[in-house]
């Protein structure tokens, strides 16, 4: 279980110690004013509520993406069944 005294003592992959940094950030998206714990990395763009819509809404427009790809390879492979029989040499 890790306590505050873990987390002063915690280091990185090269043996430095990792101090705990508290930023403030805006939510770009609701505006809301967060404070962020963490040791190495960005600040985030949004609160962890919008973060989670985003992140669905994303999932959302993956699915719609992966949806209409589907259907131009359905259109692609009628289209060159179309040309494969236009150009097949006539057969008597
Ligand atoms: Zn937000």
């Amino acid at each position: 279980m890790p306590g505050a005294r873990d987390a002063a003592a915690t280091k990185d992959a090269a043996g430095r110690r990792l101090r705990l940094h508290t930023t403030a950030y805006m939510c770009e998206r609701c505006g809301a004013r967060q404070e962020y714990h963490h040791y190495v990395g960005r600040t985030p763009r949004y609160c962890p509520d919008c973060r989670a819509e985003r992140d669905a809404e994303r999932a959302e427009a993956d699915r719609a993406a992966a949806r209409e790809r589907s259907r131009r390879r359905r259109m692609l492979i009628k289209e060159d069944q179309v040309e494969r029989e236009a150009v097949a040499p006539p057969t008597f």
